[in-house]
């Protein structure tokens, strides 16, 4: 409502909220019609089944095809599923995005796979032996060293006198809430080594790399053996997941287990114990230091990981206090999150230009276009930062694991299709079928997202399946 005397043509202000009003009734319109459409729908009870077996997912992929298994010997049809008859002959599928930014129902069964992922690999289930408790495990933070100071959470850097060469502060003296924006921004920018952060983060996958190899390494050297005998008496099995530091530097959290020489089902040798894992752990992650044929423009170029490191024994073997469920859900929850929490954005970054426009801390505006920057360079081509600016510089996978570790996301999701296919009424499409039938199948993108009445009704689904889920876990914590 326009106040009366004020008119909405003349002044300014009034005609602003006049056509802001217009706009969302305009807005409101629109989706009371999408949902006028949807009421129209003949076969709507089945396209909610659809969105049912997504989970709700708020940005499906539609397909259209289909999928025919046949006898091998005989020929005959077993099954026939095509989406000729689905609401608009088409099939949704999830969209898998594993960032809650992207999409909250898909992130959060990732974040659950992940959980159980973990889990097995500390516990057993899943296929892994439960065994596995007896092997000596650890949960372990690698660090990124220090690029130039940051104002950090509780008591910041002591106010000292002087200033450096740029009128920055040394320190700062407040004590900062861990909602303080300042959290994680330098000091002086300055001052701040802007290559050496994205250098470093673009170079944390051949790091994680140099501490897994090091590991063997430095069990031989203990044990005295040589390096090809120590694979032969144990197995290093890890699961990693990489977090976003406030400061944009990126620290890996793993777990690190200790098998026997043919993976998780095989005991370790009788001295592979807590202490020396812990011990090798330590030694292995200091010995990283690596030096990558950049520019001499850009420093030495040496790689280290920072003198923080974490390393704890796990709950059961030799009386460590954390437990595996805490553990599990510690790294389930860095997987739905990503770059966003240092204040960055979750897309790729196309020009120079686009990097001026972005609503960012000018901290992380400088670390994105330091990395464009760096990505003009020829000797860095291979770190690939143009494209990987917007995670500033990191490529790496969010969560890694060696084979031996536990099961895959792969055999999770296909555990869970039956329960799907049954919600739905619709055949997998990605199941492998024994060898007495042979699949044939054709399938083609048609499209992905909703329309705006569509979204309301998924993320309707999405939060009664989430409610659904606490109160299945509740009963469940009550029942135990
Ligand atoms: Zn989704
Ligand atoms: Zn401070
Ligand atoms: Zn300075």
């Amino acid at each position: 409502m326009t106040q009366p005397g004020i008119n909405p043509y003349t002044d300014p202000t009034a005609r602003r909220a006049f056509l802001d009003r217009e706009a969302r009734l305009r807005q409101l319109s629109e989706v009371e019609t999408d949902f006028v459409r949807l009421g129209d729908m003949p076969d709507l009870a089945r396209w909610l089944d659809q969105i049912r077996a997504t989970g709700g997912c708020a940005v499906p992929v539609y397909l259209a095809g289909h999928t025919t298994a046949l006898a091998s010997d005989t020929g005959e049809i077993l099954r026939h599923y095509t989406t000729a008859t689905e609401p608009n002959g088409r099939l949704a599928v999830r969209c898998r995005n594993r960032r809650a930014s992207r999409c909250a129902p898909c992130s959060r069964e990732h974040s659950g796979d992940t959980f159980h992922l973990v889990r097995a690999g500390l516990t057993g289930g899943k296929g892994i032996p439960d065994s596995v408790r007896t092997h000596p495990r650890l949960f372990v933070t690698l660090t990124a060293p220090s690029f130039g100071r940051v104002h950090r959470v509780g008591a910041c850097h002591p106010a000292r006198r002087g200033r450096c060469e740029h009128s920055g502060r040394h320190g700062c003296g407040s004590t900062h809430p861990a909602t303080d924006v300042l959290v994680g921004q330098p000091l002086c920018t300055a001052c701040y080594d802007y290559p050496g952060h994205i250098l470093w983060n673009a170079s944390a996958p051949v790091l994680w790399k140099a501490f897994r190899d090091n590991l063997y390494h430095h069990l031989a050297a203990r044990m005295g053996v040589g390096r090809g005998e120590i694979r032969r008496l144990t197995r290093v099995s890890a699961a990693k997941v990489a977090e976003y530091q406030r400061r944009g530097a990126i620290h890996f959290h793993a777990v690190v287990r200790l098998d026997g020489p043919d993976g998780p089902a095989s005991h370790p040798p009788s001295w592979a114990s807590t202490d020396l894992l812990l011990e090798t752990v330590r030694s292995a992650a200091a010995a990283v230091a690596l030096t990558l044929p950049w520019s001499a423009a850009y420093g030495d170029g040496r790689l280290r990981f920072g003198t923080q490191l974490d390393a704890h024994p796990l709950a059961g073997s030799d009386g460590g206090r954390l437990t595996d469920d805490a553990v599990a859900a510690y790294v389930a929850k860095y997987t739905s999150k990503s770059v966003e929490s240092a204040g960055a954005v979750d897309r790729r970054i196309e020009s120079l230009a686009e990097i001026r426009a972005l609503r960012v801390t000018s901290h992380v505006r400088a670390l994105i276009a330091t990395a464009w920057r760096l990505g003009d360079l020829p000797e860095l081509r291979h770190l690939r930062l143009h494209a990987w600016a917007h995670m500033l510089g990191y490529r790496g996978h969010c969560l890694t694991k060696t084979r031996a570790y536990s099961t895959t996301y792969g055999q999770l999701r296909a555990d869970r299709a039956d329960h799907a296919r049954t919600l739905a009424g619709v055949r997998d499409l990605y199941t492998d079928w024994d060898d007495t039938t042979i699949t044939e199948s054709a399938w083609r993108f048609v499209g992905t997202g909703h329309t705006p009445a569509e979204a309301l009704l998924a993320a309707g689904i999405a939060e009664d399946l989430a409610a659904n889920r606490e109160i299945a876990r509740q009963s469940a914590g009550e029942r135990s």
